[in-house]
């Protein structure tokens, strides 16, 4: 008997070659009808007997393409048409309110590698060569369905080769949307001098050449543009740091493959697996002693930032040249990536001697993706390209939120139904330009995934940006405006991305985030539900003399524990830190302090690490977030056990954790002379036993063994790996990040589901 079934299938579909892969899948069996790809994912009309057309709807899940994803089949039953044989149809939008999930953009693969390097291939060095596979998805897509008239290629007409792969079922180019050759597609040029070189055979060849000068060039990648120079060279470095004012802020490298990467760094296999896969991160590595590497690349740090090539210009430019190339965003100060030629052109000027561009247009630009191992699972320092715009998804729905994140590393995120997408990496909300890549990325992110958000979720730091426009949205669109507390959406984001609904101990580390009751908090024990969260405990308040300023000058932060534990004897203490310190600074200080002036309270985990960092001896000043901290870090030790004291007390219904002797053991090993790294060792071992106790008390009243860790300060991968291994073996059962960042680049999606669950109490 013959029947007619349509199918919808949910998931990435699109832009995976999907529909090739069902054509090719029908040839198996006797069917007929159509499939096309639609803003739901991918729709079908099949008919055929019901025992092959049941066969060839498992044979769907068993053999899908390698970058596919279903995540839901709509199967209906109607009565027969009587198609004959079967097609792909033009793909047409039916629903003004259904989406898709859109791929992110993949890396090369061996395939179109291999055609590129071979003489005989009539794309050998095209350096846009793509397929079904592989090549640019979110980056140039404007609107959904993912067809190329909805993306940056559409001003590209096909050559008749390219059309005729296009068309053809066993071609490995079927139906593959960005499709081009040397004759039909997009090329590269080479600008000096505010000048296009005209006469140059091969753009790349010369570019080359200019970086083995020690030249500095931007490079147009695939979500933007990259400041490249060759990693090696000292002077290079030294200008590009120079220029781009960056003083200290590791650089990330990019080389040619593995066995070069291993000559500077050590790899680990899941570092390895890392580096290779096709979303292409940023790894995180150690170095290795003795490199070729510019020492400037990341002073004061032990490790690098790599990357493999994930573009087919990449690999033109790597291939049997330099050991590593600088890559780092094209970008001043702390803008955004930039994606257009003209303004690359113009803003980049002042850095770059050399400009390698090409003609197709980014639309949604998208930095690299920055990774480490941390107990055999990948942390995100930071989520964009190769990973957005993959949502997260939930075991329950939400409201439709547009939630704005925090301030630094900012992500938006969308809710709908069961999915939150969370943006790519948006940059530190400091500045207009930053604001407006939000503005815009935000309308490029709702159009595309068709949400019509009825909640808006923002911090509830009065100051942030990211605060101010939610405010100005709800007010002019009449939208209710939800306020989630900064430490409360970071552990949310860790339950989400872990589909936990019921309450955990929340433990919150990070640098900054307003409190409830307007401290500057950052040490947190929470426990939390999706509805509410309850302070059960936190570190001690500690003045921050100088507010802001402080975060970039340890040493201030270092002072103030001291004169709070000390009072005025603490400069008789013969440490290095006095001997080191400015002794009108001090006074200073101490008169801020004494007075209650610009020196707000805070609870912050970070800010204990800065001042350990600085009574050490490591660091008293900081050119960039978190260094301080990320130095501390590079000296531990393995080996070591011991530790300092601290002391936990009760403060009305709150645990108060006071690092007071920490304080005082430290002066003590610092008159001793012990070893910094063995001081380092202990001050994390502290930090980490500390948070084992106070989790301990709080299951003690509570019966609560589920733990979330989240904050900036879990990207600390000794103290991490130690707090994780010491509640594990006390049998708590600990959950932590892999999606998303737990930096602030995951506040949106805590922000989302806390605004999105029904009966949230966070309303204002
Ligand atoms: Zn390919
Ligand atoms: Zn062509
Ligand atoms: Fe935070």
């Amino acid at each position: 008997m013959k029947i007619r079934k349509n199918i919808i299938i949910k998931g990435i579909v699109q832009g995976v070659g999907f529909r090739p892969f069902i054509h090719k899948l029908v040839q198996n069996y006797h069917l007929s009808g159509w499939v096309l790809n639609s803003n739901q994912g991918v729709e079908m009309d099949i008919e055929g007997k019901t025992e092959e057309l049941n066969n060839f709807i498992s044979g769907i899940k068993k053999k899908l393409p390698p970058l596919a994803r279903i995540e839901k089949i709509d199967i209906n039953q109607l009565p027969l048409r009587g198609y004959k044989g079967f097609y792909i149809k033009k793909s047409m939008i039916k629903e003004e309110d259904g989406f898709v999930l859109v791929s992110p953009d993949i890396s090369i693969c061996k395939d179109c590698l291999q055609e590129l390097f071979d003489p005989h291939n009539r794309r050998f060095r095209y350096p846009f060569i793509n397929c079904t596979n592989c090549g640019p998805r979110f980056t140039i897509i404007k609107d959904i369905p993912y067809d190329r008239e909805n993306t940056t290629m559409s001003s590209f007409k096909m050559c008749p080769q390219c059309q005729s792969e296009y068309e053809n079922i066993e071609n490995r180019r079927y139906h593959a949307q960005p499709n081009a050759c040397s004759d039909c597609g997009p090329r590269v040029f080479l600008y000096q001098n505010k000048k296009k070189l005209e006469d140059i055979d091969d753009p790349i060849k010369e570019a080359v050449k200019l970086l083995k000068k020690g030249e500095i060039g931007a490079i147009k990648g695939l979500g933007g543009f990259h400041l490249a120079c060759d990693a090696t060279n000292n002077k290079a470095v030294a200008k590009l740091r120079r220029l781009k004012n960056r003083e200290t802020k590791p650089f990330a490298l990019m080389s040619f493959d593995l066995e070069k990467i291993n000559q500077y760094c050590e790899v680990k296999k899941k570092e390895e697996e890392c580096l290779i896969n096709h979303s292409r991160p940023i790894v995180l590595l150690k170095k290795k002693k003795n490199n070729l590497i510019s020492p400037l690349v990341a002073p004061n740090n032990n490790c690098l930032g790599v990357m493999l090539p994930y573009t087919p210009l990449h690999y033109l430019l790597l291939k049997d040249n330099f050991t590593a190339l600088i890559m780092t965003s094209g970008n001043i100060a702390n803008q955004p990536i930039i994606g257009d030629n003209q303004e690359a052109l113009e803003k980049l000027d002042r850095i770059a001697d050399f400009f390698l561009l090409y003609n197709r247009d980014i639309f949604n630009r998208c930095d690299d993706s920055v990774l480490k191992i941390i107990n055999n699972d990948n942390v995100f320092f930071r989520r964009a390209r190769g990973y957005v715009p993959h949502p997260i998804i939930l075991d329950f729905k939400l409201k439709e939120v547009l939630a704005l994140g925090g301030e630094l590393k900012n992500t938006v995120s969308f809710s709908r139904e069961n999915y939150v997408f969370l943006s790519q990496y948006l940059g530190d909300l400091k500045n207009l330009e930053t604001l407006n890549f939000l503005k815009k990325s935000m309308l490029s992110w709702k159009k595309m995934f068709r949400t019509n958000p009825e909640i808006i979720a923002c911090d509830l730091h009065p100051d942030y940006l990211s605060t101010k426009y939610a405010e100005e949205i709800g007010v002019k669109r009449k939208l209710k405006v939800i306020k989630v507390q900064h430490h409360y959406a970071h552990i949310v984001s860790c339950m989400a991305e872990n589909n936990i609904q019921e309450r955990v101990i929340g433990v919150a580390y990070d640098g900054t985030g307003y409190g409830d009751d307007g401290n500057i908090w950052g040490g947190e024990f929470l426990l939390c539900d999706l509805k509410e969260y309850l302070r059960v405990g936190h570190l001690k308040y500690y003045p921050l003399p100088g507010g802001d300023k402080a975060i970039m000058e340890p040493w201030r932060m270092a002072y103030s524990y001291l004169y709070s534990i000390f009072g005025s004897k603490v400069k008789t203490l013969a440490t290095d830190f006095n001997r080191r310190m400015d002794y009108n600074k001090l006074s200073i200080i101490e008169k801020m302090l004494d007075k209650n002036i610009n020196s707000p309270l805070t609870s912050s985990c970070g800010r204990l690490f800065d001042a350990a960092a600085s009574l050490i001896g490591i660091r008293d000043e900081i050119s960039y977030e978190g260094e301080a901290a990320m130095e501390l870090e590079s000296f531990c030790v393995s080996g070591i056990k011991e530790r300092y004291k601290f002391r936990i007390y009760k403060e009305g219904e709150e645990f108060i954790i006071d690092p007071q002797e920490v304080f005082i053991d430290i002066i003590k090993d610092l008159k001793e002379g012990i070893d910094k790294k063995v001081m380092a060792a202990k001050f994390h071992n502290t930090v980490a036993e500390f948070t084992l106790n106070l989790c301990g008390k709080i299951r003690e009243n509570t019966g609560i063994n589920k733990i979330a860790l989240s904050g900036g300060v879990f990207q600390n991968h000794y103290l991490t790996e130690k707090i994780i291994s010491l509640l594990e073996k006390n049998d708590f059962r600990v959950y932590t990040q892999r999606k998303v960042p737990p930096n602030d680049g995951g506040i949106s999606l805590g922000q989302a589901v806390v605004a999105g669950s029904e009966e949230s109490v966070y309303s204002i």
